[in-house]
Order: C-alpha cells, then sequence, then structure tokens
C-alpha cells in the first residue's frame, strides 16, 4: 500500500511520523516466554506474539537461559504481532520494553557472544557469594544504598558468581571488552545495532535491583562497585524509564524508537495505574510481587520488604516503592502438574481444588528456593504438613492455591505496617488470576476486595505507556489512568475470625520450613 503524502508538508515522513503512528509494542521479556503485544491509544491489545524458551537447570538450585535465544525469540515475536496486527513498523510510535528482573546476562561488545548463559533471578547459585558479602565490613552500607537484603536473587551477586568463575572474564571485563546488563540491557544493545553501535543502557527500576545503584543519587556507586568488586566499564548508563535511548535497528523496528524500559513489576505498576503513594498492586505470576508506592519518599522497611524505584519519567523526580517479592506461587501450580502430574494443565487445578470445602487442615509452605519476602530465609525448603488419611488430591491443589493467598496476605500486612495504612482493595494482574477460586480466597484471607482490570496484560500495558508517553502518543498520566476499567471484582466472603485462624495456622506452617538447609 503506498501512504498519501503528508497534507502539509507534502513529504512522507511527517506525515508517517505525525499522523499513521496509530500504535505502540511492548516487548515483554517473561521468565518462561517472551511476548509482543500491540496496543492500540486506548490501551488495548490489537495482537500479540509469543514464544516460550528453555529453562535450564544445570544443577540444584541452578536455573539458566540462553541469551541469544532470548533474542531470536524477541524478532519473531515482534514480527508475529506486527503481522497479526496487519501492521508495519512505520505504524509504530514507539517500542517499549518490559523484562524478567535481575537475571544476568554478560556479553563480548565485539562479538555479541554472551561469554556464559544468563543466570536468571531464582537461581541461587551465588549463596556463599551472599554469606562472604554478608559478613564483610559493607553489608551495611549495600543494604542501606541499595535498599535491598543481600540475598541470591539480585543481579550484583550473579554477576560476581560470573567474574569469579568464568575463566578470563574479569580481566575482559577490565579492558572494556565485555558488557553486563539484565535482559532489558540485553535487547536494546541489540535491538540498536548490537555489536555495530548498540547503545548500552538499563534503566532506574532494573538498576534498582543489582545491588549496585545507589537509590538517592540512582546512579552506580563507587562504594557498592567496589564492596562487589565489579568493573565500572562493563555496566551499562542508568536512565529514566521513559525516554527515546535510540531507534532501532534491527529490520523489523528499524527507525522506531525505543522509548521505554521497566523491569516487569514495576511494569505492572505502571499498567495499572498505581502512580500515586498508596497505589497498590499484586501480580500472580510465576512468583508473587506486591508493590506499594510510596511516591518521592524513599522508605526503607522495618518488615522484610524491599525498596524500589517504581519509575522515573525523563527528568521529573524518580517515585519509589516497598515490594514484596515472594519466589514460588504461580510455578508451584507448574510443579504440581509438571512433577507431580496431578494436573493436565495449570487452568484445571481450580476444578480439583473446588471438589472439596476447604483444605482438610493441609498447608503448602512452596520454600523450593528458600522464602523471600517478608521471611529473606534462604534455609527454608519447602513442606507439606497436616496430613491425615482423610487428605486426598482435592485438599493438595487447593492448599497449594491457597499458599499463594497466603503468601500474599504475609506481604501485605508486612506493607501496611511500614507504611502504617489500611487498605481498602487490591488491584491484581497476571496469570493466576483467571483462577476464581484463589481470587475468591484472596479476598477471604484479605478482608478486602480484589479487583481486575480488563486488559490483563497490565506488564506489557505499562512498558508500552512508558514508551507512548516520552513520545508524545499518550500526554499524561492522567490520560494513562483513564484508560483503566475494572473487568472483575471478588468480595470477602469468609467471617474474619475464620480468616484469622487459617493466617495463624499458615504461621505455624511456616515455621516448620525453616532451618531445613544447614
Ligand atoms: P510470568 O509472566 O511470570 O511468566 P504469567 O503471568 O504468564 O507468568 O502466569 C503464569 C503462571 O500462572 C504459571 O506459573 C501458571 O502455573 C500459573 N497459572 C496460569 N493459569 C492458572 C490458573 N488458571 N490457575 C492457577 N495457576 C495458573
Amino acid at each position: 500500500m503506498t501512504r498519501p503524502l503528508c497534507l502539509i508538508c507534502h513529504r512522507g515522513r511527517l506525515w508517517q511520523s505525525r499522523f499513521v503512528t496509530t500504535h505502540v509494542l511492548a516487548i515483554d521479556q517473561g521468565t518462561t516466554s517472551t511476548r509482543a503485544i500491540v496496543f492500540n491509544h486506548a490501551g488495548v491489545p490489537i495482537a500479540s506474539g509469543q514464544r516460550e524458551h528453555r529453562q535450564v537447570t544445570p544443577a540444584p538450585g541452578w536455573v539458566e537461559h540462553d541469551p541469544l535465544e532470548i533474542w531470536d525469540a524477541t524478532r519473531d515475536v515482534v514480527a508475529q504481532a506486527l503481522a497479526a496486527a496487519n501492521l508495519t513498523r512505520a505504524d509504530l510510535a514507539a517500542v517499549g520494553i518490559t523484562n524478567q528482573r535481575e537475571t544476568t546476562v554478560v556479553w563480548d561488545r565485539v562479538t555479541g557472544q554472551p561469554v556464559h548463559p544468563a543466570i536468571v533471578w531464582q537461581d541461587t547459585r551465588s549463596q556463599a557469594i551472599v554469606d562472604r558479602l554478608a559478613q564483610g565490613p559493607d553489608a551495611e552500607l549495600v543494604r542501606h544504598a541499595t535498599g535491598l537484603p543481600l540475598a541470591t536473587y539480585f543481579a550484583g551477586t550473579k554477576l560476581m558468581w560470573i567474574l569469579e568463575n568464568v575463566p578470563g572474564v574479569r580481566q575482559r571485563a577490565q579492558a572494556g571488552e565485555v558488557l553486563f546488563g539484565t535482559v532489558d540491557s540485553w535487547l536494546v544493545w541489540n535491538l540498536t545495532g548490537g555489536p555495530d553501535g548498540g547503545i548500552h543502557v538499563t534503566d532506574v527500576t532494573n538498576a534498582s535491583r543489582t545491588l549496585l545503584m545507589d537509590l538517592e543519587t540512582l546512579d552506580w556507586r563507587e562504594e557498592l562497585l567496589a564492596a562487589l568488586d565489579v568493573p565500572r566499564t562493563m555496566l551499562p548508563a542508568i536512565r529514566s524509564s521513559s525516554e527515546v535511548y535510540g531507534r532501532a535497528r534491527v529490520p523489523v523496528l528499524a527507525g522506531v524508537p525505543i522509548a521505554g524500559i521497566l523491569g516487569d513489576q514495576q511494569a505492572a505498576a505502571f499498567g495499572q495505574a498505581a502512580f500515586d503513594a498508596g497505589d497498590t498492586k499484586s501480580t500472580y505470576g510465576t512468583g508473587n510481587f506486591l508493590l506499594v508506592s510510596t511516591g518521592e519518599r524513599i522508605v526503607r522497611s522495618q518488615h522484610g520488604l524491599i525498596t524500589t524505584v517504581a519509575y522515573r519519567l525523563g527528568d521529573a523526580p524518580a517515585r519509589y516503592a516497598l515490594e514484596g517479592s515472594v519466589a514460588v506461587t504461580g510455578s508451584l501450580v507448574q510443579w504440581l502438574r509438571d512433577q507431580l502430574g496431578l494436573v493436565d494443565s495449570a487452568p484445571e487445578i481450580e476444578a480439583l481444588a473446588g471438589t472439596v470445602a476447604d483444605n482438610g487442615g493441609v498447608f503448602v509452605v512452596p520454600a523450593f528456593s528458600g522464602l523471600f519476602a517478608p521471611y529473606w530465609r534462604p534455609d527454608a525448603r519447602g513442606v507439606i504438613v497436616g496430613l491425615t488419611h482423610f487428605v486426598g488430591k482435592g485438599h493438595i491443589a487447593r492448599a497449594v492455591l491457597e499458599a499463594t493467598a497466603f503468601q500474599t496476605v504475609d506481604v501485605l500486612e508486612a506493607a501496611q505496617a511500614d507504611v502504617g495504612m489500611r487498605l481498602s482493595e487490591l488491584r491484581v494482574d497476571g496469570g493466576m488470576t483467571a483462577n476464581g477460586l484463589l481470587m475468591q480466597v484472596q479476598a477471604d484471607l484479605l478482608g478486602v476486595d480484589v479487583v481486575r482490570p480488563s486488559v490483563a496484560q497490565t506488564t506489557a500495558l505499562g512498558a508500552a505507556y512508558a514508551a507512548g508517553l516520552a513520545v508524545g502518543y499518550w500526554e499524561s498520566l492522567e490520560q494513562v489512568r483513564e484508560n483503566w476499567r475494572e473487568g472483575a471484582r471478588w468480595s470477602p466472603a469468609m467471617p474474619p475470625g475464620e480468616a484469622t485462624a487459617l493466617t495463624g495456622q499458615w504461621h505455624r506452617a511456616v515455621e516448620r520450613s525453616l532451618g531445613w538447609v544447614e
């Protein structure tokens, strides 16, 4: 199709960029799959592409991805989404990126080859490094400056592992030959030319998960680099979450501005229009992640939560959040499916759990990688407690779903204690929110309404908004907020005393999981 020329200037380009760029594309590079979604101006998804990638587990506690497979999937899903929408790159005002956070990539800047597989956020191989840091003189400085507990979860200790264990990498890093990035950096570098002039950037939300960025200055801090012994030359430049970083040079997107980067949980909060202090969302995916916005205030948790950057738009002050990160929720359902074979697909768990009226006294504590927030106990391991002859697979399925709800109660209570507020309702999103039984249990245990928006893909939507705001496709946060629509609501139906008693039993089950690994 030939496009008509601009009516004002009679040149095609301006017409295209000012009048025809009708959509924004989001790339959502997740833990299990990569998606590309095309959104229109109302924030409604028009078309998408999706591809899974391999989960490589070479040893207990180790989880790896192949960065080249992810990059290949990215180009593929972008092409799929554009084809399904019947659009081309010329129709796109901008591209936004959201990504699995903390997953660590180190690559050769000349060849573009990774020096090691990506070490995924769930990977616990850096525990000995964490223990060393925790006993070292800088432990308190690192915690205070970054807002993070010392845990294998964060990118910095995974990067240390690569620097210490992959021969030659430290020397090559010092010589400026290899680059570090979380997955956002890896994708932007490749999208903008790779070895041929690719730009090496990350955004404040991803950088805030490395143990290397100071929450106040929003820059890498020398003492932190020294404490973790990371050469500065390999680090990306830290930019805001919403600005034009550069233009794509890969054919499928050539010329389109890359204008938004947000870590996946921050993107979901942004897509839920949780912009202001007190706004809260919980995402139910592989793991669960609660974010409570604290506005421009940096709140250091007294109750086991993480302090994180929520977003930064251009030069405006950064916004912060408290985060409750729960490692294992949806992946427990996958475990029930893949390792136990109790269901053939994840959604089937709802029918199985619905065969019983309650959990029959069973509690599952899925401490597969230890417990994250609010406990931070690497010595915990999974337990199933309360078994009797009465218990059947329906009870186990129910206890598996309830484990997600109880863990969310724990992090929400921690957040409420930190900021001194009571939540009036909880905004939710993510794959597990398709499970109505779980959502009802969640409302029952929390004692507040649980609300899901009409657009379930909030993570991709948040990245689209960040990119679209940077290029003027959307004008303001207000306009974005107006796009939010309620899709479903669950109200508490359980007597509060019963919810309190169940939560008490859950806490006793959690105690049983602690101290298992010596
Ligand atoms: P991520 O973005 O972390 O990859 P998703 O938001 O796509 O995750 O959610 C996928 C997770 O949700 C999987 O772990 C899967 O087991 C779980 N899940 C998907 N559908 C259901 C369902 N109907 N009931 C319970 N769990 C589900």
